[in-house]
């Protein structure tokens, strides 16, 4: 059997690792429009900082493609699915046969229709170019406006202050990340920026024009205009549909894939940023995190393997800024009752969400080893006690035998 990855990012090369590991012997090809499979959490982290450079972000060394008999096809695009003559097509017109396709083709940063917001000194983040070329900007004393406090946004204000910068942060939203480590943890995550001396103001940009420091942004609220050396957008990502769109394959703001990662046509799967899974015949959001993509990856080795594929796990984040690591796993939206775990004046601390006595999420700061529990207690149903999981002097362990 003949299987073409089209995305090197974590979840093509996960899809790819799963498949030689499962026992998988045919011809394996992965295609990648980039310039090497690297890793993209560390642009806002490590890498934009620059701790640790392009070798370091590799996915995998170099060597690993041939020890695992994976054809590499760097810096090549994909321009066509034809499922029909059984392959992919390159740019060159080259046609890559196929028994099996799975798109990883993750996504680009999204870039709202903000008038102005082409100029060279609005920023995105999405690639190692993006990086560098945003990493190239920040000098100290440099004037920064990043547009969005999500996942991203955040973490490049952060790297930015390291710099010397002078960070401004808007968004719409008066706490970003609510939904995903509650209100509590959320403010407190928040308040980080203020602290660490990132001005927040809580608005929209209206507008982008040159100007003489480089760009002038005017807001959707009563904040006067105000000039900076370069502006960040961190607004999501626009998951890479067209190639699922152009075959005919079933899409709605994302490649929708049944619980195995197939597609509506069954040659072809699909993993990472840009699937929308359907369950029990409802679409679910796109997860546009880490973990999930490896986890798709496994899923779709499994399916062409036809083996079981990995139990599902509680869905799992980090990020990092100022200084601080914060995880969350399972559905914090869902939690009736939170109890907290340590004190919010002294990191580390956690926040557990409750439902019906069942541990349903869970989000810390500097505190992996409870959101590991946590996540024992989600996936294997441990019922929980709301006293023992707020008293530090528990152990954790001796809850998930409970
Ligand atoms: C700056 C940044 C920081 C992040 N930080 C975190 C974090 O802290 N925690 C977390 O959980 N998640 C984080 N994420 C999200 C996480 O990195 C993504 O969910 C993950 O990278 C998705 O992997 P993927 O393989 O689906 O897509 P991608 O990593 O986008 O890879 C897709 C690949 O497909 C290639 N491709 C696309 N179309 C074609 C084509 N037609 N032909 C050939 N190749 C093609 C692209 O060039 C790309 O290399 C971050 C993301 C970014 C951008």
């Amino acid at each position: 059997m003949k299987v073409v990855i089209v995305g090197g990012g974590i979840a093509g090369v996960s899809t790819a690792a799963a498949l030689r590991a499962g026992g998988f012997d045919g011809d394996l090809t992965l295609v990648d429009a980039g310039e090497f499979p690297y890793d993209r959490p560390p642009l806002s982290k490590e890498y934009l900082a620059g701790s640790k450079d392009s070798k370091q972000i590799a996915l995998q060394p170099p060597h690993w493609y041939d020890e695992q008999r994976v054809r590499l096809l760097s810096r090549t695009k994909v321009t066509a699915l034809r499922t029909r003559d059984g392959g992919v097509e390159l740019a060159d017109g080259t046609l890559v046969p196929a028994d099996r396709v799975v798109l990883a083709t993750g996504g680009g940063a999204a870039r709202p229709p903000i008038p102005g917001a082409g100029s060279d000194r609005v920023h995105v983040l999405r690639t190692v170019r993006d990086a560098d070329r945003l990493r190239a900007a920040l000098t100290p004393g440099a004037r920064v406006l990043v547009v969005g406090a999500g996942l991203i946004g955040a973490e490049v204000a952060s790297t930015c202050v390291d710099f010397g910068c002078e960070v401004v942060l808007v968004d719409p939203a008066a706490t970003p990340l609510t939904a995903a480590l509650g209100a509590e943890l959320a403010a407190w995550v928040h308040a980080l920026h203020d602290a660490r001396g990132v001005t927040v103001k809580r608005t929209g940009v209206a507008a982008f024009a040159d100007a003489p420091r480089g760009i002038k942004a005017t807001f959707l609220t009563s904040l006067e205009p105000q000039e900076f050396d370069l502006a960040v957008l961190g607004v999501g990502m626009l998951p890479s549909t067209s190639l699922a769109a152009t075959a005919g394959l079933e899409v709605d703001r994302g490649i929708v894939v049944d619980a195995h990662q197939v597609t509506s046509n069954p040659a072809v799967l699909a993993v990472g940023d840009p699937a929308r899974m359907r369950r029990k015949g409802l679409l679910l959001p796109r997860a546009e995190h880490w973990e999930a993509a490896q986890h798709d990856g496994a899923r779709a080795a499994a399916t062409i393997l036809g083996i079981r594929p990995p139990a599902p796990t509680a869905p799992w984040f980090w990020t990092d800024r100022h200084g601080c690591h914060i995880e969350a796993v399972g559905h914090m939206e869902a939690a009736e009752q939170i109890v907290v775990r340590g004190s919010f004046d002294h990191p580390a601390f956690s926040v557990f969400g409750l439902r019906d006595g069942w541990v349903v999420a869970a989000a810390a700061v500097d505190d992996s080893i409870a959101v590991r529990a946590a996540r024992r207690m989600i996936d294997r149903r441990i019922p929980a006690d709301p006293d023992r999981l707020s008293d530090p002097s528990v152990n954790l362990r001796t809850l998930l035998r409970a």
